[in-house]
């Protein structure tokens, strides 16, 4: 394949954008509910080391980051927000704005 399109067959999900230098900081903590059942609404990219996901669970949704780290992926969330907030923060993410 070219080189000059790289991951134009790999990738199918989008990247997020490098942090903006006066972006939001969103408060990350440890999942706190353990694996219960989640709607995935979006998901960033695998091929980073950082993968976000946007996930529902019942009415409302929050954001999950996982670290993919050796030997365990270090896995953190965001506090639950209504989807519509939940959705404005999904895209702020992606574009650097919060992080
Ligand atoms: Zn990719």
């Amino acid at each position: 394949m070219a080189a000059s399109i790289p991951h134009l067959d790999e990738c199918l999900s989008p990247h997020w954008e490098m942090r903006q230098q006066d972006h939001v900081k969103l408060v990350w903590h440890e999942p706190f509910e353990g694996v219960r059942r989640v709607r995935a609404l979006a998901w960033t990219c695998d091929c980073r080391a950082v993968v976000y996901e946007l996930l529902q669970s019942g009415g409302q949704a929050f954001i999950r980051k996982t670290t993919q780290t050796e030997p365990t992926p270090k896995v953190e969330e965001t506090h639950r927000w209504s989807i519509e907030e939940a959705r404005r923060a999904w895209h702020a993410l992606l574009l650097g704005e919060m992080r």
